[in-house]
């Protein structure tokens, strides 16, 4: 598809691929990034379609905008508002489904296992989240949906309920897992304000388009902000440090978010964080306000010199573009971002490692496949903006349903499969007592003291930048807090009604076999790699360095009865459509 965007005209999805490829830092599937590529333009119109609201021009034709690690404006967005349109969209179209009866909605089931008969998957054994009673379901396939496990960090901008426990379920039934360590860390969140917080909050990175990112240049000058004798407002142009327009000046604020992440936290950690914990940067939209007001008043033949209108007309036009999230900004952190800067820190956001699968999508369990953010697929070792959800959809509407069809195609003569075989009375019973085991431990800490516990030791060790020493510790102290975690977690209430302790138990339990094998992962791969950043592994100039040589694989670990006993299967990868290079931004 030919599409003419300002001043270059670019093929779509050839610019899509190779800006999927680099981003992910040459450590994803080129030929799995080149269907992605493919469909994309397919998605866009099945989800316009759907009655997705993407934004369009004043000619009517669907607009683009620009995202972090792309030099073209090739994004469809919806306001502030894409992923959650996106989802609305997918949503109906579903709920259109089960109205019609060709789907059968089990909500607040929990899968609690997979269920392998003769080496296939054959089913899944659920938990009724509402009345805990333990459910059967045979079937002739079982497809792993259940997102992400940024949770494991305890704090990121993941919906509570996130969890690997799906994942994990099968992983110890026979799916290898992939890459562990690559997780994406996103640069525009709103900073930790202290221990009581459960969740971070996620400012979305189209603000990267008009924001500018900075800290001041002079230490006293932070001290004095900090103090809250100075404001952001009040420092001179010329002590302000735009630093990703200074170190990447051909991408400038809109760098990959894993070298905006990483260059926040160089800065932070030389002592520039601007809010009370040193631990946030500016987001500032002064620059855009006053460009956008000047060309408003221009247009509208008014006053370009009138500061004052030109700031309420820049205004307006900001307010139009990212109305939302500034409503947002200002109800959680309680200052104006019209005003004053925004403050910012990275969060985990999303995990681009997962369950393992083949082109087709399915697992090493045959039978077993995983899509979306469960599996590994397409992202290498840095995710960037917009794609993760083309990627589930892609995944969901153009490729699941032509190479699922071709296993059904062989295995459906079987006929139903019955949910009284030993496989299933096996699984129920191991969930059974799992289940039980919790209730009945009565010890002293909480489930959430041992999920918080566990968090930190991700952050501070498994975080934006790794190294050989706290891998090692993270190892140990994950294998400490499980033991405790098993002889003293709480888990209040009973077995049989609504307990979302006993719930939260379980998974929590898979976060922290996940947790080992993350480090062990992050341990074992010695180079950096877009998220992955080894601190033995970098340029003079504090990027990252890849070792080509020895690392352009997939970690695909088998698990071997504990994390610490997994296997590691290398998937070698192969460029034949593009050349291998340095990925740079500068
Ligand atoms: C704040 C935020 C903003 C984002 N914005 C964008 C964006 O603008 N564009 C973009 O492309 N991406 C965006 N992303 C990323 C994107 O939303 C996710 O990658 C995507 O939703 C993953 O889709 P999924 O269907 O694979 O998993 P999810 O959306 O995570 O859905 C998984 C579902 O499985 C359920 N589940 C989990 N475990 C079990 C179990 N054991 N049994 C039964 N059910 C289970 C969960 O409850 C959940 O409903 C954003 C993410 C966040 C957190």
């Amino acid at each position: 598809m030919q599409q003419k965007i300002t001043k270059v005209t670019v093929t779509l999805p050839i610019v899509f691929f190779y800006d999927t490829i680099k981003g992910g830092d040459y450590r994803s599937r080129e030929a799995n990034v080149h269907r992605l590529a493919e469909v994309s333009t397919n998605i866009i119109d099945q989800c316009v379609a759907q009655g997705v609201p993407f934004a369009r021009d004043y000619g009517g034709l669907l607009d683009n905008r620009s995202f972090g690690g792309v030099l073209v404006s090739r994004t469809f967005y919806a306001k502030g508002q894409t992923g959650q349109q996106l989802l609305l969209g997918a949503y109906s179209a579903m709920n259109r489904q089960i109205g019609r009866g060709k789907i059968k909605m089990y909500n607040r089931h929990e899968m609690m296992d997979i269920v392998v008969v003769d080496g296939k998957a054959r089913g899944i054994i659920t938990r009724n989240l509402v009345d805990g009673k333990i459910e059967r379901h045979s079937a002739h396939a079982v497809v792993i949906a259940s997102g992400g496990y940024g949770n494991v960090f305890f704090l990121s901008t993941n919906a509570m309920g996130s969890n690997v426990s799906a994942a994990w379920k099968i992983h110890k039934k026979g799916a290898y897992f992939a890459n562990p360590c690559f997780t994406q860390i996103h640069p525009t969140c709103i900073p930790v304000s202290g221990d009581h917080q459960s969740k971070l909050t996620l400012m979305s990175e189209s603000l990267r388009n008009d924001g500018r990112i900075w800290v001041p240049k002079k230490l006293e000058d932070v001290k004095a902000i900090r103090e809250g004798k100075l404001k952001p407002t009040e420092i001179a142009e010329e002590n302000r440090d735009y630093y990703l327009e200074r170190r990447y000046p051909a991408f400038g604020n809109l760098v990959p978010r894993d070298v905006a992440s990483r260059a926040a936290k160089e800065r932070c950690d030389a002592g520039y964080g601007v809010n009370k914990t040193g631990e946030a940067v500016y987001l500032d939209f002064a620059s855009a306000i006053m460009r956008y007001g000047k060309e408003q008043a221009h247009v509208k033949g008014l006053d370009e010199n009138n500061e004052a209108l030109v700031k309420k007309l820049g205004q307006e036009i900001v307010k139009a573009k990212y109305g939302n999230l500034f409503q947002m900004y200002e109800k959680i952190v309680d200052q104006n971002p019209y005003e004053t800067p925004m403050m910012i820190y990275p969060a985990v956001h999303y995990t681009m490692g997962g369950v393992w699968v083949d082109y087709n999508l399915m697992t090493t369990i045959p039978g077993c496949y995983a899509i979306g953010e469960a599996n590994f697929s397409d992202h290498g070792a840095n995710r960037l903006g917009a794609s993760a959800l083309m990627q589930g959809l892609a995944d969901g509407y153009f490729v699941l349903p032509y190479t699922i069809g071709d296993y059904l195609a062989d295995d459906i003569r079987t006929g139903p499969i019955s949910t009284d075989l030993p496989e299933f009375e096996k699984a129920e019973a191991a969930v059974k007592a799992q289940i039980e085991g919790f209730i009945s431990n009565k010890g002293s800490h909480s489930v959430d003291y041992y999920h918080r516990k566990l968090g930190k030791i991700m952050w501070n060790k498994c975080g934006m930048s790794r190294n050989e020493k706290g891998l090692k510790e993270a190892i140990k102290e994950i294998q400490e807090l499980r033991e405790d975690f098993y002889k003293n977690v709480n888990v209040p209430g009973n077995v049989n009604e609504f307990n979302e302790q006993l719930a939260k138990a379980g998974r929590v339990a898979d976060f922290l076999e996940l947790g080992e094998l993350f480090a062990k992962d992050a341990l074992e791969r010695t180079e950096s790699c877009g998220g992955h950043f080894r601190e033995e592994s970098q340029t003079p100039e504090g990027e990252a360095l890849r070792d080509d040589e020895n690392f352009t694989f997939v970690s695909a670990w088998e698990y071997k009865g504990a994390p610490s006993k997994a296997v590691l299967h290398k998937e070698e990868l192969k460029y034949e459509e593009i050349e291998v290079k340095t990925r740079s931004y500068k």
